[in-house]
């Protein structure tokens, strides 16, 4: 089997799986107890916090622990609408988000709120311009993602970091698709919050974190016990948290050669099949996209099929993204750039990983071109086309 779904998820790293394992059976104590069992558990919980920080450029006291990105992404967006209904009703965002974020404002809207969703253009990218426009007195917080979970675009967070603090609104960034991938320093983003995930860089699933910023304040979702600082309380789930750090610090010291491998098995990738394929084509920016995405669609094709075809092949690889797979309606993000539902009913997301190599990617276009051209003969809609 070749993995090619990383953007879905990844495997853990084993190195992360060894890091983990004491704090199951031996080390289980309760962190926040006193004795030396419980203590165990809380060093190794503070020392991932430093992990954490440190590979965002962040303080240790400004991360929070959760149960991963998606709750990270409620957990600054509710309790950013919960502090401050007060001063304002409006929330600023994309219509390109995850579902985490893109649900959450949507929830918010049902509950008072107003929400502008920002569009992009063809390349996925916002307008910082239509951002400005979009900022009334009433704006009490703009959240707009990294980098996008099927197209693998990079928004300019930066400059909208630079906007958001100049008119002192606060800003939030997904960032489950970039850390681990790309630098990412919250400093040098001007991001007041930053969700991250530790099933997409090869940590263990069901844990991840928000960064807060100091002296930014939010409710909590959660109320039970004080843990991380009374904004998500619950026993802490060690074995998990030792597990994020861990992936933190790999990444740390491999992320930018892994970066320079990602692109060129990815650049290898899309030449091969544009070149290869006839009416094929790249969904969203050539450049300023994440290094392991490649996001296609076929004149004719539909995605599903494709991809039970390249299972048999021994190939994992997705339509849209993991959480719509499900759903029949076409991608919101690829409807998004403009295509016409079918098109983005023909796309194919190919996300690499650290462990595929240049075999992998040569096996992958040969066996994409022979689905491709099988459907293709059974397709009404390519004969249509081609007649
Ligand atoms: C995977 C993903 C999430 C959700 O993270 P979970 O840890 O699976 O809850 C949120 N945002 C983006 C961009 C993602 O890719």
């Amino acid at each position: 089997m070749i993995y090619m779904d990383h953007s879905a998820t990844s495997p853990v790293d084993p190195e992360v799986f060894e890091a983990m394992k004491p704090y199951f059976v031996d080390s289980f104590g309760n962190a926040s107890t006193l004795y030396s069992l419980g203590r165990e558990g809380k060093q190794a919980m503070e020392a991932a916090r430093i992990e954490v920080a440190s590979l965002i450029n962040a303080e240790p006291k400004e991360i929070i622990f959760t149960s991963g990105g998606t709750e990270s992404d409620n957990l600054a967006i509710k309790g950013t609408a919960y502090k401050l209904k007060n001063k304002g009703n409006h929330i600023i965002t994309t219509n390109i988000e995850h579902p985490a974020v893109d649900e959450t404002c949507k929830y918010l809207e049902k509950n008072g709120f107003k929400v502008t969703y920002l569009p992009v253009g063809e390349d996925g990218i916002i307008k910082v311009d239509d951002l400005k426009a979009a900022i009334t007195n009433e704006t009490i917080l703009i959240t707009v993602m990294h980098a996008n979970n099927e197209i693998g675009t990079i928004q300019p967070i930066e400059e909208i970091g630079k906007i958001a603090s100049e008119k002192k609104i606060y800003f939030h960034t997904d960032a489950v698709q970039t850390v681990g991938k790309i630098p990412v320093d919250v400093k040098k983003m001007n991001v007041d919050m930053l969700s991250l995930s530790s099933h997409k860089l090869y940590g263990p699933k069901g844990v991840g974190a928000l960064y807060i910023k100091k002296g930014v304040r939010i409710e909590p979702l959660l109320h039970g016990g004080g843990h991380e600082r009374g904004l998500r309380p619950g026993t802490e789930n060690v074995a998990g948290i030792v597990g994020l750090g861990k992936a933190c610090s790999i990444a740390k010291v491999s992320q930018e050669t892994d970066a320079q491998k990602l692109t060129n098995l990815r650049n290898k990738l899309v030449d091969g099949i544009l070149n290869s394929i006839e009416d094929s084509y790249l969904n969203g920016d050539r450049t300023k996209r994440l290094p392991n995405n490649a996001n296609f669609r076929f004149t004719g094709i539909e995605g599903e099929s494709l991809i039970l075809r390249l299972d048999t092949k021994g190939i994992a690889a997705s339509t849209g993204s993991a959480c719509s797979s499900t759903k029949l309606e076409a991608s919101h993000v690829l409807t998004a750039i403009g295509l016409k539902e079918v098109e983005a009913h023909g796309s194919l997301r190919i996300s690499l990983g650290h462990e595929n190599t240049e075999e992998d990617i040569e096996y992958a276009i040969k066996a994409i071109k022979e689905v491709v051209e099988q459907l293709r003969q059974m397709s009404p809609l390519w004969c249509g086309i081609k007649k």
